[in-house]
């Protein structure tokens, strides 16, 4: 081999699966420590300091981007005797995921308003379309039992709806719950509707 060949930057590859190096890496996904000897994938980015991976426990990886671990997967990204889950293992859990959100998705959470069409439930005013709206859950009762069904109100009209008799929204853990139910709504926005709601009352 010439000093040429040597000196030559092996390409990075977009993906790498391998066990921990040392117990300081921490999954980028739920920021816990990956574990030494623990698989992880690494996910390729470059940063200003050049390319770089960043580190995902499988499972957590599988969970918010399965089709980058499905990539990963059919193009063998490990070296020989790296112990790796099966990937309809890896689709079970993403599966689950989904499924999660979807459940999670229903109250409380907030919202850009689609259309400006809705009324707010509590004050029976309109939403502006492009506004943030508030998903709460209130029960009705239908044939003898009651339900419980999403409500768009305004940011302004939650604390008085919580109050309301019919609201099963729960106020204790509110914005906590709120919060973590916004799936894909930036967190300042969160934050700033939290404001627009004001005080939840104990
Ligand atoms: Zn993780
Ligand atoms: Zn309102």
């Amino acid at each position: 081999m010439t000093d040429e060949a040597n000196r030559e930057q092996p390409e990075m590859s977009p993906y790498l699966i391998e066990p921990a190096r040392s117990g300081r890496s921490k999954c980028k996904t739920c920021r816990r420590v990956i574990q030494k000897g623990h698989t992880r994938i690494g996910i390729l980015i470059v940063g200003p300091f050049g390319p770089g991976y960043l580190w995902h426990h499988m499972k957590c990886a599988a969970r918010r981007q399965l089709a980058k671990v499905e990539e990963a997967y059919e193009m063998k990204v490990w070296a020989d005797g790296v112990e790796i889950p099966p990937i309809e293992k890896l689709r079970v859990l993403a599966e689950k995921a989904e499924k999660d959100k979807a459940e999670r998705k229903t109250a409380p959470h907030t919202e850009i308003a689609p259309t400006g069409r809705a009324k707010c439930k509590h004050c029976g005013e309109p939403i502006a379309k492009g506004s943030y709206r508030v998903i709460l859950s209130r029960g009705v009762e239908f044939a003898g039992q009651v339900r419980s069904g999403p409500i768009n109100v305004h940011p302004g009209c939650v604390v008085r709806e919580l109050m309301a008799e019919d609201c099963t929204t729960e106020p204790e853990g509110f914005e906590d719950a709120l919060r973590t139910n916004s799936t894909g709504i930036p967190p300042d926005d969160v934050a700033r509707v939290l404001e627009e709601i004001g005080p939840i009352p104990g």
